[in-house]
């Protein structure tokens, strides 16, 4: 008889064997199937026949996290005390970096067998006993992109409604910065905004690795519904036009972080109507950005504002940011839109870190967001059929969304 005789003369031995198990624990009248634990315990199958041991070796899969020493790790992965004792020593393992996914397989004793993590975008690092010692070898790693959609309700936080839907961080921070135009995140939020992302997920040996990039989104902000697609690196509504605005709505980097901080100290800090300025509260050190492209026309300490930055910018405007807790520019210095120019902090006349911003024209302040910003180029009119075949089926997906959402709601 060959091997696969026996397996299969043994498959029908178990299966009668499970049959007379049946017959001896449940007892007449009970309907429901017996626990399927003693079952196995009643098969006693011949030590001899190997064919049918347990599995030779397992496999874990486990997140290498920040504090973890690479000793600890290894004990989690199942791999024995002495190889642990000649794997620290290895140089390839040191490029560990927390939250890398390691994959392990071990023998039943904690023999390791192979060890492999993606390192960098696409290299597999496999590492495996060889010649008593261990080789490490590296390969394009066999990724996957595939498309996923998420939607969710904002209730407190764009960070807790992205936490909700299991929307990764970056995804969140990319959707923030596609809206930065039309949308303060840190003051225009309201509860009941919604959102629907699309974006790209890696996935590596049928595990999700990372979040790539947002390919469209849908923002309902205030009852407005705002749309963009991506197309060659840039975004645009369904339309064509360009998202990015000559001047973003808010200079505060917009982050996990900074998001929760200025509901907390909301009343502390007065809007639009008390004073000539816009007051973002975040935490010292938050980076403070361009709105817009300029040239530094001022920067140094400047009374009650602390230390204060003065953009110019084309035509009639300039933009001022003060309080900071340190200065990112000199005067003179051309800066493009979202570049650093300081950090967020206390000084001048502050009662808390906040970051005191003014938008003005002619020298004169004024609310920003009553303002319409120019906006980028749209699609060149002869690349529009291109941009319209590929955000057709996107703008499809989140129709589609729109209406599962509000049928949520209702
Ligand atoms: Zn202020």
């Amino acid at each position: 008889m060959n091997n696969k005789g026996i397996l299969t003369a043994l498959a029908v031995l178990a299966g009668s064997a499970a049959v007379a198990a049946f017959a001896t624990i449940a007892p007449g009248n009970d309907p429901s199937p017996p626990p399927a634990q003693p079952l196995v315990e009643s098969l006693a199958i011949d030590p001899g026949q190997a064919v049918l041991a347990s599995p030779a070796s397992y496999i874990r899969e486990e997140p290498f996290q920040r504090g973890d020493t690479l000793a600890a790790f290894l004990g989690r992965l199942g791999v024995e005390d002495e190889q642990i004792t000649r794997l620290v020593r290895s140089r390839t393992l040191h490029a560990l970096r927390p939250g890398t996914s390691v994959r392990a397989e071990v023998t039943e004793d904690g023999a390791l067998l192979s060890l492999s993590f993606l390192n960098g975008r696409d290299t597999l690092v496999t590492v495996a006993p060889e010649d008593g010692g261990y080789r490490a070898r590296e390969t394009v790693a066999a990724l996957e992109t595939r498309v996923t959609m998420k939607s969710s309700v904002i209730r407190s936080s764009l960070f807790a409604a992205s936490d909700a839907a299991d929307v990764p961080d970056s995804i969140a921070m990319q959707l923030a910065d596609v809206f930065s135009g039309d949308v303060d995140f840190y003051r225009d939020l309201r509860k009941g905004d919604r959102f629907t992302v699309i974006y790209e997920v890696t996935w590596l040996r049928g595990r999700p690795v990372r979040a790539g990039r947002l390919l469209a989104a849908e923002f309902v902000n205030q009852g407005r519904t705002l749309r963009a697609i991506r197309y060659q690196s840039s975004y645009y509504t369904p339309e064509g036009k360009n998202m990015r605005k000559a001047f973003l709505r808010y200079p505060v980097e917009f982050s996990r972080v900074s998001s929760g901080f200025g509901l907390r100290r909301h009343p502390i800090f007065g809007g639009w109507r008390n004073h000539t300025g816009i007051d973002y509260a975040a935490p010292i050190g938050t980076r403070v950005r361009a709105v817009a492209d300029g040239v530094v026309e001022y920067a140094g300490v400047k009374g009650g504002y602390g230390n204060a930055v003065i953009l110019r910018h084309n035509g009639q405007y300039s933009t001022l940011y003060g309080h900071l807790s340190r200065i990112a520019v000199r005067r003179g210095m051309r800066v493009e839109q979202n570049d650093t120019i300081g950090f967020v902090g206390q000084t001048g006349w502050a009662t808390g870190p906040h970051l005191h911003y003014e938008f003005r024209i002619a020298g004169h302040a004024r609310n920003p967001a009553s303002i319409a910003m120019p906006a980028g180029q749209p699609v060149p009119a002869q690349q529009l059929p291109a941009f319209e075949a590929l955000a057709q089926p996107l703008v499809a997906r989140l129709d589609l969304a729109a209406s599962a959402n509000l049928a949520l709601l209702e």
